[in-house]
């Protein structure tokens, strides 16, 4: 569940000694924390925030490892203590606290090296060796600007790490065609809970590949990932196309991600937003491309519902003016059912268009809803319950927007290998719905207890009605609700603790095993 903590000074201070077993304190000259201590009072405070600025939870030690072996090194004095744990940071972006340890060591995966090198794969397939700390932004900027290569899959911010993403699944618009982010990579380097430093493949070492893949941090620190390439595009045809009903925008959608990739578009998402042109946020102006540009409002017809969708789209191609474009662009669009006259299209750069949720993050930071706290919800919702989802949840209790992007759009289960923890709906077809609310600076608590208790009562609703849903990039705090979570694979999810993390030293601010409850103390649920 969503909680707001806030922990008072003296715990802080507390919290701030590193206090191991029966109060003895380690050796602060220890080699490791000798070597790798970030020394910064400032910093162990920053490793105690998140995007989500809703849990504070102090670490003992933010260290920086450079290598895998820091990272093992990290590990291995926790696992030396009867109840220190171990986060490995990305980039912080969880919003529940997930890579926080408190009064553990956080590991701020930023730092590691080395940089990032080519893997030459055989024929003319290549794959980019890439430090798990790396941001999907330099991975973008350093395989375009040295090889004209690039990754296929990604999400739509690129300021999350490697590792991050790679722990929790890795969506975007490219998912339905090449899968998510963990079903893109072929190996990793990874460090367990017993601080055993091991290369994993689907072909080596393969349960802890899958096992790790989705898997929230539980069973080792990514310290490497391989990712493929392939040569990148040099633009895009980015469009977006407005629906007045549900019912035909989920069906053209549907039918968009499951064409043959000869037939299909290269990026397919979707958003709901506000029938509204004075909305900023939820309105019409988020629809216009780019960002930004000027839209006529005489052009919206006067007998549209509230609630609208809007349907983005993007074609890769490799020149500005390309008439060719233009013809295939037209035939794909021809069988839409979408309103015509309401078609948005510009051409833009491919690493432009893949950035482009960097320019959002910009206008935030001015305007400080970035600093604000994310109560943000991510579900997974079958295409069999994603209309009564619509009727009730984005047209009657969101009817008046989140005060940011409401996302709904298709993915195919077939993309996610089942061996990976990451837990998705049973249906083939199935909604990334990312309800992404920004809180204004001024808007206080009490708008954020509100929108924690509106994501609540979504979530009630779904399992009331008995949707086949998931929670994407999960936050629960009881066994029974990670036993639903995980529902047929909560078995495999608890032995595959034991055997990589037995003392449930990593990632503790997932909140599904500590040091004080560890895998063996889940014996009745796992036999
Ligand atoms: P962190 O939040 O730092 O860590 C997340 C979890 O993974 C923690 O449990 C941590 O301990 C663990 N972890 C981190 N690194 C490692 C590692 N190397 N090895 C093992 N465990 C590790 N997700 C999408 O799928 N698609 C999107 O389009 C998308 N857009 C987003 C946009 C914004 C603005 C934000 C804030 C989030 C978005 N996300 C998206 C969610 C994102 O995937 C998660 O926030 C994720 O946690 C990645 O963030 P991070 O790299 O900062 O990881």
């Amino acid at each position: 569940m969503m909680m707001i903590a806030y922990l008072d000074r003296q715990q802080q201070q507390q919290q701030q000694r590193l206090v191991p077993d029966g109060g003895v304190e380690l050796d602060p000259d220890h080699s490791i924390l000798r070597a790798l201590d970030s020394d910064a009072t400032g910093d162990v405070d920053a490793a105690a925030r998140d995007f989500g600025g809703m849990v504070f939870l102090k670490p003992a030690r933010f260290l920086r490892p450079s290598t895998a072996d820091d990272v093992a090194g990290a590990v291995v004095l926790a696992s030396r203590s009867s109840r220190l744990t171990v986060a490995a940071r990305g980039n912080g972006h969880s919003v529940c606290g997930q890579a926080m340890a408190d009064g553990g060591i956080v590991l701020d995966m930023r730092t590691l090296g080395p940089t990032m090198e080519i893997v030459r794969c055989g024929g003319t397939a290549a794959a980019v060796d890439v430090p798990a700390g790396a941001l999907w932004t330099e991975v973008l900027s350093w395989a375009v600007r040295n090889h004209g290569m690039a990754p296929v899959s990604w999400t739509d911010y690129l300021g999350l790490t490697v590792g991050g993403t790679l722990s929790n699944g890795g969506i975007s618009g490219q998912a339905f065609r090449h899968g998510p982010q963990v079903a893109n990579v072929t190996e990793l380097e990874v460090v367990t809970g017993d601080g055993e430093r091991l290369v994993c493949s689907p072909s080596s070492a393969s349960d802890l590949f899958f096992a790790v893949l989705g898997g929230l941090g539980q069973f080792g620190v990514i310290t490497r990932a391989r990712i493929p390439l392939v040569p990148a595009p040099k633009m895009v045809r980015w469009i977006r196309v407005v629906y007045g009903a549900f019912d035909e925008y989920a069906r053209d959608a549907e039918w968009l991600v499951t064409r043959d990739d000869s037939a299909a578009f290269d990026y397919v998402e979707g958003f709901v937003f506000r029938n509204d042109a004075s909305d900023p946020v939820s309105g019409w102006s988020s629809v216009p491309i780019p960002a930004g540009s000027a839209f006529d409002p005489a052009r919206i017809p006067a007998d549209l519902s509230p609630i609208l969708y809007c349907l983005e789209l993007a074609l890769h191609h490799d020149h500005i003016q390309d008439d060719n474009v233009d013809e295939r662009v037209k035939e794909m669009l021809r069988p839409l059912r979408y309103l015509r006259g309401l078609e948005f299209a510009a051409d833009v750069s491919y690493v432009e268009f893949l950035s482009r949720v960097g320019r959002v993050e910009e206008e935030a930071r001015a305007s400080g809803t970035w600093a604000t706290p994310h109560p943000w919800l991510n579900l997974l919702v079958s295409s069999s319950d994603i209309a009564d989802f619509d009727r009730t949840v984005f047209k009657r209790v969101l009817s008046r927007g989140i005060g940011g992007p409401m996302l709904v759009y298709p993915l195919r289960r077939s993309k996610w290998d089942e061996r990976m923890s990451v837990a998705v709906p049973d249906g083939e077809l199935f909604y990334l719905v990312a309800l992404l609310r920004f809180v204004t600076p001024h808007a206080g608590e009490a708008a954020v207890k509100e929108a924690v208790a509106q994501n609540q009562e979504i979530l009630r609703h779904c399992r009331n009605k008995g949707y086949d849903f998931k929670v994407y990039i999960p936050h629960y705090e009881s066994e029974a609700d990670w036993g639903r979570h995980f529902d047929g694979d909560w078995t495999r999810f608890i032995e595959r603790k034991r055997r990589y993390d037995p003392m449930a030293i990593l990632s503790p601010g997932q909140t599904i095993f500590s040091r004080a409850r560890p895998p063996a103390a889940f014996a009745a649920s796992a036999s």
